[in-house]
């Protein structure tokens, strides 16, 4: 059995012991089809990706033959790609702003397609990291139901070197605050934790597929 089926059961493993368990999001980026495939072959689903074009390269076809791949838009989204990620992903984690909001919707309306999104809350209000404020939250989810966005939760990462669970607890408050059912949390580093706390969908990539050479 390769090394990667093995890591991705151990962790199925460990999260088994949590109910509901979350979904398992394996964060596939910069690792080519061919070290993807024996994961597809074992029976897993569902996929994530940072970048749309490497995605569209890798996944594009695949997923005409196997109909039933879940696919997760991760990274930070460009409003000129807007379209290109709602003809691939079931699922993007990375709404921020209003801009890119609009430029969904217009991509559902001319694709005929519905998606689901998750809502990218910048909890450790850093400079350099993507998501939306805390403050601009309710005004963005309002942007999002009037242009019949389906906002299923939110999504975020936690300060790099910190502990994570005070932000998690945070983005849990807000997920019950608004009323939301799912939760994009947890990492490599810190999906039990995560998982613990509720989320239903971790992202996880190095503990699966092995440390990325670059990004
Ligand atoms: C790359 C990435 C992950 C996975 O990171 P690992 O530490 O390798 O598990 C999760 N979420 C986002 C947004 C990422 O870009």
């Amino acid at each position: 059995m390769s090394n990667i089926i093995q890591n991705f059961i151990k962790i199925s493993d460990d999260l088994s012991f949590i109910s509901p368990a979350p979904t398992i999001i394996a964060v596939s980026k910069t690792f080519p089809l061919s070290h993807i495939q024996p994961l597809i072959q074992h029976g897993h689903r569902v996929f994530g990706e940072n970048k749309v074009q490497e995605a569209k390269q890798k996944w594009s076809e695949i997923k005409n033959t196997i109909k039933d791949l879940e696919l997760h838009l991760i990274g930070g989204l460009q409003s000129n790609k807007a379209k290109e990620a709602v003809k691939l992903f079931d699922y993007i984690h990375s709404v921020d702003s209003l801009k890119l909001v609009k430029e969904l919707a217009k991509a559902e309306e001319t694709l005929l397609l519905k998606r689901k999104y998750f809502i990218q809350v910048n909890i450790g209000n850093e400079k350099q990291k993507n998501g939306v404020s805390e403050e601009n939250l309710s005004s963005l989810i309002e942007s999002c139901n009037s242009y019949k966005l389906k906002v299923v939760g939110f999504m975020c990462i936690p300060p790099f070197n910190s502990d994570a669970v005070p932000f998690f607890l945070e983005l849990k408050k807000l997920n019950k605050q608004f009323g939301l059912p799912m939760m994009s949390m947890g990492m490599s580093s810190d999906f039990l934790e995560a998982a613990k706390l509720g989320s239903t969908h971790v992202r996880i990539g190095s503990k699966i597929f092995g440390s990325r050479a670059s990004q």
